[in-house]
């Protein structure tokens, strides 16, 4: 029997990706929305694999529906991706932010150990509960210092998977990824709003890029190759948490010149400082420490910023051929 995988979150960019691995592995997979009536699936559709998974209308805040979907498939592996994901947007929804995050996943933990079931859950957690670790590379043991609503509320996430695992035996697990980035991120993402008005520019030379704070300094990898690491915690004979990313930090400058340079573009001459756009808090230095993924799960990145921002750069001006 193949095995059954049950995606929480699969209309996004990582449910996506995640969907299409685990199918090539021979897997069932369930994949939830909030509303699966009025959702798109356009990220499922885009990947071409639409009409192999099964979709529900699951809310991690309402426990009898967390409990239905369980009893009706019985996964045999829980990827929780769902959630209110932007860190900006997080400052002005907080508590939306916390509920969708951390009571979610508090939701889902008991569901699991009230039915008593075998599941093995990874959590998406996120390299933001660190803060600034004044240069420091981040390992699964670096204490958090979280700087946003939406970091508070994953960092709440990471220790209620870990008491579920101590306390009950579960096996449970936290991936604490940093940024990963594809042609499915959303556009309000900063990544995603660089190589998208970059494009326009190059196509008809219209429009500013407006960005915050350019000193900011991140790990960005491809997320098709992180979904690969989320499964990988799942196969092991231990549930532990780890960190995912490719061990490389350079700043939003940096990114913003590689997206132009990839457009033969001089970022300088199309990119305006606005002051709006900075966060109450941010985190000046995001730096990770990757090592024990690579011995443990034998996963470390391919791919690292400047082959993100070209593989983005190409899928956008291929989009834009077929409008
Ligand atoms: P996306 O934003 O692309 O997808 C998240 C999904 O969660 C959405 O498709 C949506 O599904 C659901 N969702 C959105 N808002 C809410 C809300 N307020 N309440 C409940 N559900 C909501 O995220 P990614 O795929 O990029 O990330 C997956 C997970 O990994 C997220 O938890 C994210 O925080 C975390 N993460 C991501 C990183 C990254 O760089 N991408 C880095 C570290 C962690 P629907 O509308 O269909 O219900």
């Amino acid at each position: 029997m193949n095995k059954k995988a049950l995606i929480i979150g699969i209309t996004g960019q990582d449910g996506s990706y995640l969907a299409d691995f685990l199918l090539d592995k021979g897997y069932q997979v369930v994949g939830t929305s909030r509303d699966a009536s009025l959702a798109s699936f356009s990220n499922l559709i885009h990947l071409g694999v639409r009409d192999r998974v099964q979709v529900e209308s699951v809310s991690l805040n309402d426990f009898r529906s967390v409990i239905q979907v369980f009893k009706k498939h019985r996964p045999d592996e829980v990827y929780n991706l769902a959630g209110q994901s932007s860190v900006g947007l997080s400052f002005e929804q907080p508590v939306e932010t916390f509920e969708s995050i951390s009571i979610a996943v508090l939701n889902l933990l008991e569901a699991i150990r009230f039915m008593d079931l075998p599941i093995r859950l990874y959590n998406a957690g996120s390299s933001e509960c660190f803060g600034n670790t004044d240069g420091r590379a981040a390992t699964d043991k670096t204490p958090f210092h979280p700087r946003s609503p939406y970091a508070v509320a994953k960092a709440a996430a990471f220790w209620q998977v870990a008491n579920y695992r101590e306390a009950y035996g579960m096996f449970a697990c936290s991936g604490l990824l940093f940024n990963h980035e594809s042609p499915l991120r959303p556009k309000r993402f900063v990544t995603k709003k660089i190589v998208r008005a970059a494009c326009q520019i190059a196509a008809d030379g219209s429009g500013v890029l407006k960005l915050g704070n350019l000193s900011v300094q991140r790990d960005w990898g491809w997320a098709p190759e992180y979904v690969k690491a989320m499964w990988a915690m799942l196969q092991q004979e231990e549930p532990e948490d780890y960190v995912i990313a490719t061990g490389q930090t350079n700043s939003l400058q940096d990114f913003v010149e590689a997206v132009f340079s990839n457009l033969g573009l001089n970022w300088r001459d199309h990119v305006e400082y606005n002051p709006d756009l900075k966060r109450p808090a941010d985190i000046d230095i995001s730096i990770a420490n990757p090592v024990k993924a690579e011995k443990k799960l034998k996963w470390k990145a391919l791919y690292c910023m400047r082959d993100v921002t070209r593989m983005m750069v190409e899928a956008e001006q291929a989009g834009k051929k077929k409008q």
